[in-house]
């Protein structure tokens, strides 16, 4: 590879950041990372209609919270600026002034068309390979237009003077373009200037191989986001939208995404778009974190439902780490902490399948009035079985809806501890009174 490695975002601000161009996004980010290279950001926002401040901050929100920081562009700024395509006129004037000069632009019913040659062109691409587009026929490959009647310049003009003035070693972008690029590389040729290496990446489907709209489950970052995703994990997941490892690994932190990417390593077909998958993989990053920082995670979610903090907020959520899928599920699973949801028909139901339940309850509760070490409560359960000539788990189940209200949850120790041994059997006796 000659000269350092420079990639670049250039998305059209539409409202929303897109997973399919949050891919895109980190693609650039992991390759440039990779070889110590710059990672520019640059907002192509020609279409001013579209393009309002809310549409670019959506993005730049999309990026930040992926953790996808740029070296150049917006705020950052840097010495190809400025970074919106809305700010740069005077330099696609010279660059078109170039076109004119060299006799490659023509004036058609007020437009400007690009001259284009007419021989075969073909795209070296790093994931896609050998695309030729033969210029030949003029029929089939008009002249292009690069100027409108308006003045205003058209999407392959702008993006190719970009990226000449940005500097950009490697394009990589999605597979709606490769059919651009031999157009691109038809006007780098002309503007005497050495193109970037190519990678297009291959589009996204949903799982029934549909293409995927806005409206789908998954479609924007920022629905991660609210959700209780970690970054993380989106990132894991978008990563694994076109990339595979070679081994069966699938478990990667952003970190050891950036060691591994590779672009040998993106497919040519289709990826499918799994929520499934991508629940189970944030469920693996959340395991994976300290409890101090998964609790603090979770915190913003957690407020947001209205639970109030006490003292015990680490330990609650703590036993809940391992039984969700997102964090935005914490709040509704350590409510029952805090106060006792009313007893639900079904549950109750399901504990009076069990007859003897409410006998078993009553005497649970008396054995624990004599525990003197909390810590040692379960001995309370097992010495219960035991009188009962039951096995211990025909107590669990009884148990847990008493302490819960709820059939699934935490572990019983987890809830023994944190509610306490007053709350415990105030808990039991009150389902045992609810039962009989
Ligand atoms: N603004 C174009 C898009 O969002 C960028 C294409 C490119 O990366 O070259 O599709």
């Amino acid at each position: 590879m000659s000269g350092p490695v420079r990639t670049r975002f250039a998305p059209s601000p539409t409202g929303y950041l897109h997973v399919g161009g949050a891919r895109t996004a980190l693609f650039n980010w992991l390759f440039a990372r990779q070889h110590g290279g710059a990672f520019i950001l640059r907002v192509e926002d020609t279409d001013e209609a579209r393009n309002t401040e809310e549409a670019r901050q959506a993005i730049f929100n999309g990026m930040r919270w992926l953790g996808l920081d740029w070296d150049e562009g917006h705020e950052t700024g840097g010495a190809c600026g400025p970074y919106f395509q809305s700010e740069r006129s005077e330099i696609y004037e010279r660059w078109f002034e170039k076109l004119r000069t060299a006799d490659r632009v023509y004036q058609d019913e007020g437009a400007w068309r690009f001259r284009f040659e007419r021989r075969p062109v073909t795209v070296h691409d790093l994931v896609c390979g050998e695309v030729t587009i033969d210029y030949r026929d003029e029929s089939n490959t008009p002249d292009m237009v690069v100027r409108r009647s308006d003045g205003s310049f058209v999407f392959h003009f702008v993006n190719v003077v970009d990226d000449i003035e940005m500097e950009m070693s490697h394009v990589i972008r999605g597979e709606d373009h490769l059919m651009n690029t031999p157009k691109h590389l038809q006007l780098f040729e002309a503007l005497d200037q050495k193109p970037p290496a190519y990678a297009h990446i291959p589009l996204i489907m949903n799982a029934d191989g549909s293409k995927m709209s806005k409206r789908d489950q998954g479609a924007a970052v920022h629905e991660y986001q609210e959700r209780g995703f970690l970054p993380a994990a989106v990132n894991n997941f978008i990563a694994l939208l076109g990339w595979s490892p070679k081994d069966d690994d699938e478990i990667f932190s952003t970190p050891e995404l950036v060691e591994r990417f590779s672009l040998e390593a993106v497919n040519r077909s289709p990826s499918r778009f799994d929520w499934d998958k991508c629940q189970w993989l944030n469920q693996q990053h959340l395991m994976a974190l300290p409890p101090g920082e998964f609790a603090a995670a979770a915190k913003p979610h957690v407020e947001r439902s209205g639970f109030v903090m006490t003292g015990d907020y680490e330990a609650m959520v703590a036993s809940v780490q391992e039984k969700v899928q997102t964090l935005s599920e914490v709040a509704g699973m350590i409510d029952f902490y805090l106060e006792l949801p009313p007893p639900d028909e079904e549950t109750m139901g399901k504990v009076r399948k069990n007859s003897d339940a409410a006998a078993l309850l009553g005497d649970l509760a008396a054995r624990m009035q004599e525990v003197t070490d909390w810590s040692l409560a379960r001995e309370a359960i097992a010495a219960t079985a035991e009188a009962h000539g039951v096995k211990p788990g025909r107590l669990m189940f009884p148990l847990r809806v008493a302490l819960s209200r709820r059939t699934a949850g935490p572990a019983l120790n987890d809830m023994l501890a944190i509610l306490g041994k007053e709350e415990s059997i105030r808990r039991i006796e009150l389902l045992t009174g609810d039962l009989s």
